[in-house]
């Protein structure tokens, strides 16, 4: 699906650095879990399931997209979500409770039981459960970033311009798979990097790394494993104290953005994957180079931080 969301220029230093705005898709707030969710809903909508089910935690924003799909459409929304002493609940949680989903918790080692149970329990009783993976992980949460690796390509096109760089938050690893499998279809050489923002290097990449695999293998394309590895860069310096958590260079960066620039950045994804881009652009010392930096949504989680007013608001 082309969205088309808007790429501005917002920086002139060394580099110069723009935004593709996918916060700005026009549903739900926008951001990647909307995009992820309008291609899952096309298959929801051709199979005709009556029930919704997914998973993820109290400020997720791809629960906060489903749920809202799923109102739209009547279809009841079940969201198992873990336990998690340092989420607090949030402005996704509120919207959430809106929308009229169920919001089912267990600990997070018994969330995949309880996912199979609440399936085999619609199904016998007639239903058509579809669920859809955390985050919006799988071929079609995939599938929706290499269209909008497509989007860049044609701006690239159009402007007569090339990016050296793309970088964005690194979560579940679906958005990175997508632009990655997009950059390997597509034959270019440019470096996509995922900013991780909780995942550790070696099992965060290597989910990213078998998504391609996946994705490839089912659309049939041969593409050498060597080269699958070379193009996932899953930087995880700067996860500090993990999910959610976050500290003042990532506040300044907050605020700095949003007083310089008009641009809402959260301290869970964006706000975090600019630093960290930040600083992997000293670190690599790059310079002079065209920069394109994915802004993933997450505005609700913003407003969170306006209302916390205060660090590691979890
Ligand atoms: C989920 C999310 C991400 C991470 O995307 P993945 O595809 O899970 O890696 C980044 N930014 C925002 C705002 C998100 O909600």
């Amino acid at each position: 699906m082309n969205w088309n969301t808007p790429i501005c220029k917002v920086n002139e230093t060394e580099n110069t650095i723009y935004i593709k705005r996918e916060d700005l898709i026009p549903y739900s707030f926008g951001g990647n879990k909307a995009r992820k969710a309008f291609l899952f809903f096309k298959e929801i909508d051709a199979c005709k399931a009556d029930y919704v089910v997914t998973y993820g935690s109290a400020c997720s924003n791809h629960c906060r997209v489903v749920a809202n799909m799923a109102c739209e459409r009547k279809i009841p929304c079940i969201i198992v979500s873990p336990f998690l002493s340092h989420v607090k609940n949030s402005y996704n949680t509120q919207m959430m409770e809106i929308f009229n989903a169920k919001i089912v918790t267990c600990p997070i080692d018994e969330v995949h039981q309880k996912i199979e149970n609440i399936l085999s329990e619609l199904k016998r009783y007639g239903h058509l459960p579809y669920f859809i993976a955390g985050g919006g992980h799988g071929n079609i949460g995939t599938q929706a970033y290499i269209d909008c690796y497509e989007e860049i390509c044609e701006y690239e096109k159009s402007m007569q311009m090339k990016f050296d760089y793309i970088f964005h938050a690194s979560g579940t690893g679906t958005t990175q798979a997508g632009l990655v499998c997009g950059q390997l279809i597509n034959g270019d050489n440019r470096k996509i990097v995922g900013i991780s923002i909780a995942r550790e290097e070696v099992y965060g990449r290597g989910i990213v790394v078998e998504s391609i695999r996946e994705y490839l293998d089912t659309a049939n394309r041969k593409i050498p494993e060597q080269k699958i590895q070379k193009s996932v860069i899953f930087d995880s310096s700067f996860v500090s104290g993990g999910y959610g958590v976050s500290e003042e260079g990532i506040n300044n960066i907050i605020d700095n953005m949003l007083s310089q620039r008009g641009i809402p950045l959260d301290q869970t994804y964006t706000g975090k994957a600019y630093y960290g881009m930040n600083e992997y652009i000293e670190k690599n010392n790059i310079k002079e180079k065209n920069i394109l930096f994915i802004h993933t949504g997450g505005t609700p989680l913003f407003f969170d931080y306006l209302n916390e007013g205060s660090l590691n608001n979890g």
